[in-house]
């Protein structure tokens, strides 16, 4: 597991990543990799003294399967709640598939390899979440609206150390550059989330598939906006 600043770690895996919040009320995970991968997680805990029973929240960007994946495991073994947006809550408890990443549309071959993954166990929603609506988050963690990746995509702002973006699957980041990446698509509805984000101030972004922007965040996403403009 790696420390992105004191009480903040990602765990990497090639599909994705997910982030622990070491916080004195309990672990804060945020997103948990795709299905089956609970030891993994319970490993990375380990690396910390920490173990999956901890774990108090699971809060969730999106209900991509590779983010919501191993939630109803954690879930079980934790008694965790679950904070999910409204957009995105009815593929989160199963009831209706995820919709695919918006780079199927471009590349429609895509589309059946993408129902070849494993839909991720349907998962139990104790708290709908979104910006401006009413309840406190674990750690304090504010929720921003990025729709465009999927349409109630939420990323999460953390007023620590300079502040950290969560940022989830809105953005990737390259060489310190903000990019749609690949699952994404130059649309007003993702631009005008990544404008969106443009608007806060964070000295760090951490992402769901790329490394993290460690200084100067926000400046990049204001570059980058400036760009969609
Ligand atoms: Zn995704």
């Amino acid at each position: 597991m790696d420390a992105i600043i004191s009480g903040v770690h990602r765990i990497s895996t090639r599909q994705s990543g997910a982030y622990v919040i070491d916080g004195d009320e309990g672990v804060t995970l945020i997103d948990t990799l795709v299905p089956k991968r609970e030891h993994l997680i319970a490993s990375a805990l380990a690396e910390i003294g920490r173990s999956i029973s901890d774990v108090s929240a699971i809060v969730l960007t999106h209900s991509h399967d590779d983010h919501v994946g191993s939630a109803a495991a954690v879930k079980n073994a934790s008694g965790a709640a679950v904070y999910a947006s409204a957009g995105d809550v009815a593929a989160v408890r199963g009831e209706v598939r995820p919709p695919p990443p918006p780079v199927a549309d471009r590349f429609p071959f895509l589309k059946p390899i993408i129902r070849l993954f494993p839909a991720h166990p349907p998962v139990t929603v104790e708290h709908i979440i979104g910006e401006g609506v009413e309840g406190r988050l674990p750690e304090d963690l504010l929720v921003i609206d990025t729709p465009g990746h999927t349409p109630g995509h939420v990323s999460f702002l953390l007023d620590r150390d300079g502040g950290l973006l969560i940022v989830g699957d809105a953005a990737v980041a390259k060489k310190g550059e903000v990019r749609r990446g690949y699952m994404n698509r130059a649309e007003p509805t993702f631009d005008a989330s990544l404008r969106h984000i443009a608007e806060f101030e964070f000295e760090r972004a951490v992402f769901g598939h790329s490394d993290p922007i460690p200084f100067g965040a926000s400046a990049a996403f204001r570059r980058f906006a400036a760009s969609t403009d």
